[in-house]
């Protein structure tokens, strides 16, 4: 391994989608802080196929300051995506991944910076302190999607961001994963390595709304659950292995019953229940299996996780 340089060259990928409204401002404050570090820097900015001046105004910037680079994808492909396209590009030795919206604030680089410098982690992330203003139906089913996900995968990553800095190491390992469902946070706390953490709070949006649908979020938490863990799969054998059982007991006892009193036609109420649960079960485990299925389809049909359109060098 080699050590790190003293003189490391940062690269600062933003994934943005639709962030036109608030970019040129957002900018302005990612690199005065980037630029306080006083460090050799490029910011990545990577337009996730948006539909507003997005990428006008990364060429804009681009013309003034050569450290700004462009990334422009072929259309919308997801956050996840975008970050892996930027991180591809990105040049430098250390890398830097954060929001475009100012929710994760510019002024913490330096100290995740300074952090990298100290400790010698390759991994510095920032753990979210407070969640910034944020639903209550959505507080609850994040806490559920974070609680399901370190049971059955055994990563706990509640207050996990995806506002990280990393060496190179880290970022050629994350590419070298070859899965197309890509999880970010996830996949980093997969890779293992030194990590420190700090915390910080998120800051409410510079301006315009969040991206991510109900539905997307769904997606997000269906992908990360089932490329991370198997154990739902198992959960539906054990459930099965359980009702068998049961059924063989409730076989034994119908039998028994009949040959005692062959003329009663019992037990209307017992066949109602069992099908109803029954045929949840099997419909629910169905779906699980469908969705291992849709992931399995998905990664052997290895498509490109992103198509550039547009480069600014
Ligand atoms: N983003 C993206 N592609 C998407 C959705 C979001 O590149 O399809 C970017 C977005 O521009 C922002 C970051 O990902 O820089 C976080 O998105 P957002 O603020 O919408 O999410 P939230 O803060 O609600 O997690
Ligand atoms: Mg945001």
């Amino acid at each position: 391994m080699t050590p790190p340089p003293a003189d490391p060259r940062l690269s600062v990928v933003v994934p943005l989608y639709r962030e036109g409204s608030h970019l040129s401002k957002s900018l302005e404050t990612i690199e005065k802080n980037v630029r306080a570090i006083g460090v050799t820097y490029e910011l990545v900015l990577v337009d996730d196929g948006s539909d507003d001046d997005t990428w006008t105004t990364i060429k804009e910037r681009a013309r003034s300051a050569k450290e700004i680079r462009g990334v422009r994808l072929s259309r919308n492909f997801g956050k996840e995506a975008a970050i892996c396209a930027g991180l591809d590009a990105a040049r430098g030795d250390l890398f830097v991944v954060m929001d475009g919206d100012l929710q994760h604030p510019p002024e913490l680089i330096k100290d995740m910076f300074q952090t990298w410098r100290s400790s010698g982690a390759n991994v510095v992330e920032a753990v979210k302190e407070h969640r910034g203003a944020e639903g209550i139906f959505y507080r609850i089913s994040s806490a559920l999607f974070y609680w399901l996900l370190s049971r059955f995968s055994g990563y706990d990553l509640r207050g996990a961001s995806d506002f990280k800095l990393f060496d190179s190491q880290v970022r050629d390992a994350w590419l070298r994963m070859g899965e197309k469902a890509l999880f970010f946070r996830g996949m980093v706390a997969w890779l293992g390595f030194t990590r420190e953490a700090i915390t910080f709070s998120v800051a409410d949006r510079a301006s315009g709304s969040s991206a991510w649908s109900l539905m997307r979020l769904v997606r997000l938490a269906v992908n990360a659950i089932t490329s991370f863990s198997s154990l739902p799969l198992h959960l539906i054998t054990a459930a099965g292995g359980v009702f068998f059982v049961f059924a063989l007991g409730l076989t034994g006892r119908a039998l028994y019953l009949k040959s005692v009193h062959p003329e009663i036609a019992q037990g209307f109420t017992t066949v109602i229940i069992l099908q109803l649960l029954i045929g949840g079960m099997m419909m629910f485990g169905l779906g699980v299996m469908g969705e291992y299925l849709a992931q399995i389809y998905r990664e052997v049909k290895a498509r490109p996780r992103y198509i550039v359109r547009d480069l600014i060098e």
